[in-house]
């Protein structure tokens, strides 16, 4: 049988697969890049990079831009309350920006990216079947015969369903949040072009942003208890949809544009072994609410080439990658939530975003993961938390509602447990390997 024998081999050629490659084809390591399926192309998955993500391919020396991103795009956010207040602009500081586009076509810019570099050997329709320590078994659907890799170091980036991380023996719980209804809208003008639209106040938070010169993606957060049916996104969805794409949406639910994906969550909370690391979807994934999973993987990617053993790299990841799950999970729960502290804390965040640019500037510094510091994220955290407590407190005592009070504020003491319980998951390794959401809220 055929043996291969690089200095690196990743098992999976997705963004951060490709990313990593390129990363260590870069510091002159010869690679060998394994992907099972080149032709999925149609899978509804990541389409905002923050600008981060950019900097670091900029590093690597691709650029997904000059030809095909000929529209306004990667501005930052504008969020539009439940409450039917006046959106709210949440710009990228410094004059940073992203960028959004289809899925597709960031893979394959990135998979080009990787043939052309003569230290990375690009191997397509090659499954891995079987990890044994440091040799990998490929089952190969183009070149016929199964075949062997043996590397000294070998980095899973094969996704969610990790074969790598089935290997090392570590569980996989992954909790189910919601769905996610990708749809695609042709043709429409969006109210602030080159900003993703956050719309808040339907059955779940809804994010819109243009993919191409002529359309733009709607994703849609189905909550688990609502059936996944064209006809429940009008009626759950058309009284957030601003006016001007109403039609379009219309439109194309009648033509069923929409792709159907589940939302799940598994925290990051192992990194692999030495010889063996894992990177992106592998380590864990969250909602995609603040679009971070690739900007979070190609971080992995630069930390695993840059680190000086495995150790090194799972300690930086795991206070490196604690702010964005937490921004991600706990920003979630606050936008889909309505009881009356998540309303609470709600109201505080855009006071907060209304009145205080620094706190506009801290929050997309975190969402953005260039700013990674959990007391960055716990002093805003914990400022809208206070905000929201003595609102509801003032209230309640104004109208003497002394049970309410009790109620909420045994809710509010909730919100606490959330970044604590994926903090205790990720620092004091869980022997179950990932927790679940409703242990912290
Ligand atoms: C609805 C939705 C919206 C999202 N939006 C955003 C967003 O806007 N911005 C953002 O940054 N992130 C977003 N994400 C998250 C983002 O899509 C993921 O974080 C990202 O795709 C992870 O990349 P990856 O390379 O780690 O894994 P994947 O993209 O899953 O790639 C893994 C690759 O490995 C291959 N593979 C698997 N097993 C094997 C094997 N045994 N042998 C060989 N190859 C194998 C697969 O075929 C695949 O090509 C979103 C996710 C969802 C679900």
């Amino acid at each position: 049988m055929k043996i291969v024998s690089p200095d690196v081999a990743v098992i999976g050629a997705g963004p951060v697969g490709c990313v990593t490659a390129l990363a260590f084809a870069r510091r002159g390591a010869k690679v060998t890049l394994l992907e099972a399926q080149p032709n999925n192309k149609k899978r509804l998955a990541g389409e905002w990079l923050h600008p981060p993500a950019l900097e670091v391919l900029e590093r690597l020396g691709v650029s997904l831009s000059p030809d095909t991103v000929n529209y306004d795009t990667g501005l930052g956010f504008v969020v539009f309350p439940d409450d039917g207040s006046k959106p709210i602009r949440l710009e990228y500081p410094s004059g940073a920006k992203g960028l959004s586009c289809e899925h597709n076509s960031i893979v394959s810019t990135l998979r080009e990216a990787a043939s052309d570099r003569k230290e990375i050997d690009f191997i397509s329709h090659a499954r891995v079947t079987r990890i044994q320590g440091q040799q990998l078994s490929v089952e190969s659907f183009q070149q016929g015969d199964p075949f062997t890799v043996v590397a000294d170091r070998i980095v899973g980036a094969d996704g969610r369903a990790s074969i790598a991380r089935k290997a090392m023996g570590i569980s996989h719980n992954p909790q189910p949040i919601s769905y996610m209804a990708g749809v695609l809208l042709e043709n429409v003008k969006l109210p602030f072009e080159g900003f993703g639209h956050v719309l808040l106040g339907g059955v779940g938070p809804a994010l819109i942003y243009r993919i191409g010169e002529n359309k733009v993606r709607m994703c849609l957060d189905v909550p688990l208890n609502v059936p996944k049916k064209l006809a429940n996104l009008w009626d759950a969805y058309r009284s957030i949809i601003p006016s001007e794409l109403l039609e379009a949406f219309r439109q194309a639910l009648a033509e069923n544009r929409v792709v159907w994906v589940a939302n799940q969550h598994s925290s990051r909370t192992y990194y692999g072994r030495p010889g063996l690391s894992l990177v992106g979807d592998a380590t864990g994934y969250f909602h995609p609410m603040t679009a971070t999973g690739m900007t979070v993987g190609f971080m992995d990617a630069e930390r695993l080439v840059e680190s000086h053993s495995f150790k090194d790299y799972q300690n930086q990841r795991n206070f490196g990658s604690y702010v964005p799950e937490m921004l991600a999970t706990t920003l979630y729960q606050v936008f889909c939530r309505d009881d009356e502290s998540a309303v609470a804390i709600r109201r505080a965040i855009y006071q907060m975003w209304r009145e205080d640019p620094t706190e506009c500037f801290r929050t997309m510094h975190l969402l953005s993961g260039a700013q990674t510091k959990i007391f960055h994220f716990t002093g805003s955290f914990i400022k809208g938390l206070a905000m929201a407590v003595k609102s509801v407190f003032e209230n309640n005592i104004a109208t003497g509602q002394w049970r309410n009070l009790l109620r909420v504020s045994l809710a509010f003491a909730q919100w606490l447990r959330l970044p604590m319980t994926i903090a205790v998951s990720r620092f004091w390794k869980n022997p179950r390997g990932s927790m679940s959401l409703k242990e912290g809220v």
